[in-house]
């Protein structure tokens, strides 16, 4: 199955500001890690400054930028986190799945 994400383009002032890991790119897409999350990351939109970091650190694609904004497709999220510890406005947080 072929799902395609998009993101805005992304401008660093400085070599500083770059994340220091690597971004997943499309591969993980054929995995779809959802099934194993217990917590979930929700996004409060008001203090999103739209600044890419959560698109790019997650490991599972699972977060796209749509109008601007960062959009978490749950089928591929696996709850790890990794967003909400980036997070430089601690805008994401994680939140228990209901059983
Ligand atoms: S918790 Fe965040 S970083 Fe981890 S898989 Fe889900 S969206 Fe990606
Ligand atoms: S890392 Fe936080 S502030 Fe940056 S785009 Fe993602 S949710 Fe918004």
């Amino acid at each position: 199955m072929k799902k395609e994400k998009q993101a805005k383009e992304i401008i660093f002032k400085s070599e500083k500001e770059v994340p220091l890991m690597p971004m997943s790119v499309g591969n993980m897409l054929w995995n779809k890690t959802g099934g194993w999350r217990n917590i979930r990351p929700v996004i409060d939109l008001e203090n999103c400054i739209q600044c890419g970091i959560c698109w790019k650190f997650c490991p599972d694609v699972a977060i796209s930028i749509e109008n601007e904004r960062p959009v978490v497709d749950y089928v591929y999220c696996k709850g790890c986190g990794l967003c909400a510890e980036e997070c430089p406005s601690k805008c994401i947080a994680m939140v228990e799945e209901e059983k």
